[in-house]
């Protein structure tokens, strides 16, 4: 009987090596970005009580609604399996005691989160993300920093032309008494509302702009908008938000429909897309939300950030991103052995030299090519004595011994 066939499951990849060296170099990149902004590394678990996510994310969205893998662990607690990485920051904030350490606190991060999604091209339920959180202040310029950065992690990333979306939700006080407007005029077009918009009008109106429903998008073209109806306080921290992008010379578009899939916004929103991802267009996105903290059981603290998506942004890529070092091979001829070869690829590598060794039986003839396709440098073939040759130049001579073998070896890598 023929044994089925195990496949990583729906919606999971493999990383192949290629593509590793890929994230790597991303991670490197990142890095440099962030770092030189202030922001320091930062880790939180995979799972979390599932009540954070409830509390911070939001009962009414969709990711709570819908996208969540939750399991109940052996002592009976449920946990589920981070679908963002904001609201698990927020809840080391107030764990460790962070509003004590100078303000703001500035952390990224980077690794895999959850969704139970319908998995598509740019869309899975396991993805990675690489995204940044400063706590403590309210100050547009970390606003504009922070929209800045994740430009900047673009521009690194080699994604070019990315289109930036800009709105301001106002703080929580000022935007009750739009969202009162807002209900009634979405009860006052029902009949027009997807099903799913129409049972969230009460709960999340403001979702009605982010509907991909055709019906539901022609009455929200005509909506009463969040951005008109800012207090002077939060339009004033918008004007300060969009200057200081104007003076770095960022390009975005204001877009009162800008809607993010988070309950938690407060102020500034952003989002940048992609026009080489097709219907997954967002690269990455994120905004202020100056009342998380709060909720999550802390003291009141502002905070801004944002995620982006590493699969995404290597899909929008344009960057050649480079290729594996390149090694030296020793090869073995009939005359040598083994343990000459094991020494001489040892001695290599204590030297700093990406080295390999024949460990696969071929001819001599086979290791030659094994050397080609690996795109070795060069060949030592250990027999009799050492022979070198350069792959690149063609130069080919006698070696002397290890010690001289690895001076020619870490002449031509460095
Ligand atoms: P989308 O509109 O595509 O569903 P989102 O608004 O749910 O995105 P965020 O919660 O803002 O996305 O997450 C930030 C980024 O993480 C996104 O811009 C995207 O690049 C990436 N991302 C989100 N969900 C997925 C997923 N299921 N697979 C791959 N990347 C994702
Ligand atoms: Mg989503």
């Amino acid at each position: 009987m023929a044994v089925a066939k195990l496949k990583a499951p729906r919606g999971t990849f493999d990383v192949l090596s290629e593509d590793a060296l890929k994230r790597r170099e991303l991670h490197r990149r990142a890095w440099a970005v962030l770092g030189r902004g202030g922001y320091r590394p930062f880790e939180t678990p995979v799972f979390e009580d599932t009540e954070l996510f409830k509390r911070g994310v939001g009962d009414s969205t969709d990711i709570v609604r819908k996208e969540m893998f939750t399991f109940e662990d052996r002592g009976g607690r449920s946990l589920t399996l981070r679908p963002e990485g904001t609201a698990p920051v927020c809840r080391a904030y107030v764990e460790h005691g962070m509003h004590k350490l100078p303000q703001p606190v500035k952390l990224w991060y980077w690794g895999p989160f959850f969704r139970h999604e319908r998995a598509q091209a740019g869309r899975y339920r396991q993805f990675s993300q690489v995204g940044i959180e400063a706590l403590g202040s309210d100050d547009p310029s970390l606003d504009a920093e922070s929209v800045l950065l994740l430009a900047e992690v673009l521009e690194a990333a080699g994604v070019r032309g990315a289109t930036l979306k800009l709105s301001s939700l106002g703080t929580r006080e000022s935007r009750e008494s739009y969202l009162g407007k807002l209900r009634r005029y979405l009860h006052e077009h029902e009949g027009d509302l997807s099903e799913d918009v129409r049972a969230r009008v009460e709960e999340n109106p403001l979702r009605a702009f982010d509907a991909d429903h055709v019906g539901t998008r022609a009455v929200m073209a005509a909506a009463p908008r969040l951005l008109d109806s800012l207090s002077p306080e939060d339009a004033e921290h918008f004007a300060e938000v969009c200057a200081l992008l104007d003076d770095a010379c960022l390009g975005y578009v204001v877009d009162p429909t800008l809607v993010r899939g988070l309950d938690y916004y407060t102020r500034t929103v952003f989002e940048f897309e992609s026009d080489k991802l097709g219907a997954q267009s967002g690269v990455g996105g994120g905004g202020r939300y100056d009342g998380l903290v709060a909720e999550l059981g802390g003291p009141p603290t502002p905070g801004v950030g944002w995620a982006a998506g590493v699969e995404r942004i290597l899909l929008a890529s344009e960057t050649k991103f480079p290729a594996a070092p390149r090694p030296i091979y020793v090869a073995i001829d009939e005359m040598g052995t083994r343990r000459q070869a094991f020494g001489l690829v040892t001695a290599l590598r204590e030297a700093g030299v990406r080295s390999e060794l024949e460990q696969a039986g071929r001819s001599l003839k086979g290791q030659l090519r094994h050397a080609a396709r690996i795109a070795a440098r060069g060949v030592f073939i250990v027999g009799d004595g050492i022979e070198w040759t350069s792959l690149d130049t063609g130069e080919q001579r006698p070696v002397g011994g290890v010690q001289e073998a690895v001076r020619i070896a870490v002449g031509v890598v460095t």
